[in-house]
């Protein structure tokens, strides 16, 4: 393999306190070196002049529907899209069929993205046998095969017994339980956020405190238990307010937002548009803001799609019938960088923390940063490029989204994967 020099980028790499210009030399699938005006040698030089040069994104919530549901992704299909994205790295959700709740699903899912993968794949294994919450799953095989973490996402641990003992069992293997944060007696069958809008529609409610009440058991469990516990896809204002406070006790528990979460309301519902129909729901405004205001101030640790492909005969039917989801892959970086750095929310070097160091520290992999050694993983971004958002154009098996037609500022222009480009825009 050649060796890639980025030159005249503005390179940052919150993990190493790096933001300003300098050059990033890979070399034998590894970052070689970052520093300043380092001379070509044999290497293929790629000007970055007015791009950023950052540590390969990450993606810590996917769903890339293989095994069993291929008519709505593949790993093939899924890490094609995330490098068209600029993801170098995505870890997969386990609610596959079957359920990815023991060595050999793992297994088959890592040799898959090796074989066929654009970008790393980290399996995150079930917390319970087939996802029922009655019983824990094999952790200690899956982990052997490659599982980042544990979480029965799709479901919520129902049994606060349970959810006890994965937060004590996952220690002994240094990984976190990801919590889908519901309370399915409280949600009863409810479609979309419960307020005016709900009400208008005439849909059934799934009021915010059905999160609010497993966020805090699960910050409670934690801190008896002193596992840790990641709440996936966050999406209410209490729920933020209950993380800050016990981050301050600190307590093991981190979060993740999704760009859907901090970009849209239960308005984006509209005449119910089932592409507006997520789990959790788009919430209120009050919500929306406090989400925002807890990525300004530090509370959120990692953005994350819970890129939900869904094919358009399973979602152009009723609304109250339409699974919950939409993709998300393509659209994350170009609304974080619009809605986040562009509206003068949060720093570049943010930004970045939130899509790579940070994902990685939660999972326990080796990734995130530029210190020399390290796989050499890269995103470009153009900070100015537009990004016209089209659903007939995208990589993803499925198309349902609510942002067709936006037009974004910023996206990624280049993604390297072991040093090797994997896509550029231009081309
Ligand atoms: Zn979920």
């Amino acid at each position: 393999m050649k060796q890639l020099l980025l030159k005249n980028g503005r390179v940052i790499d919150p993990a190493n306190g790096i933001d300003g210009q300098a050059d990033v030399l890979l070399e034998k699938g590894k970052v070689q070196k970052v520093g300043a005006r380092i001379s070509p040698g044999g290497a293929d030089v790629i000007d970055c002049k007015g791009l950023l040069v950052c540590p390969g994104f990450i993606d810590m919530h996917v769903h890339l529907r293989e095994p069993g549901q291929e008519w709505k992704e593949t790993i093939e299909t899924g890490t094609r899209c995330a490098a068209h994205s600029g993801f170098t790295a995505v870890a997969c959700m386990p609610n596959t069929t079957p359920v990815n709740d023991s060595r050999s699903v793992t297994e088959l899912i890592v040799n898959a993205a090796r074989e066929r993968g654009m970008v790393r794949v980290h399996p995150i294994g079930a917390v319970s046998k087939g996802q029922k919450g009655e019983e824990l799953a094999e952790m200690s095989d899956m982990v052997d095969a490659g599982a980042v973490a544990f979480s029965d996402d799709g479901h919520p641990v129902r049994s606060s017994l349970l959810m006890r003992k994965a937060l004590e069992y996952s220690q002994i293997f240094g990984v976190p339980v990801i919590d889908h944060c519901e309370d399915r007696e409280l949600v009863d069958g409810g479609v979309m956020n419960e307020g005016d809008v709900s009400t208008r529609l005439g849909l059934k409610g799934w009021p915010s405190v059905a999160e609010d009440i497993l966020v805090q058991r699960d910050i409670l469990l934690a801190e008896y238990t002193g596992g840790h516990v990641h709440i996936a896809h966050m999406s209410t204002g209490k729920a933020a307010e209950f993380v800050r406070r016990a981050k301050k006790q600190k307590v093991k528990v981190t979060c993740e937002v999704t760009p859907h979460h901090f970009a849209l309301t239960d308005e984006a519902v509209g005449e119910f548009d089932t592409d507006a129909k997520m789990n959790p729901p788009l919430r209120s405004e009050a919500d929306r803001k406090a989400l925002i205001k807890a990525i300004a101030d530090g509370t959120i640790d990692a953005i994350a799609t819970d890129h939900a492909p869904h094919h358009p005969d399973e979602k152009c039917v009723e609304f109250a019938c339409a699974p919950f989801g939409i993709i998300g892959l393509e659209t994350a970086i170009p609304l974080s960088i619009d809605l986040l750095v562009h509206a003068g929310v949060i720093s570049w070097d943010r930004l970045v923390e939130l899509f790579t160091v940070n994902p990685a520290r939660i999972l326990g992999i080796e990734a995130g940063t530029l210190t020399p050694g390290v796989a050499a993983d890269v995103t470009v971004i153009d900070p100015d490029r537009e990004f016209v958002v089209d659903k007939s154009t995208t990589e993803s098996k499925s198309v349902n989204t609510p942002f067709h037609g936006w037009k974004l500022r910023g996206c990624s222009v280049l993604t390297i994967v072991g040093g090797r480009i994997v896509h550029n825009r231009d081309e």
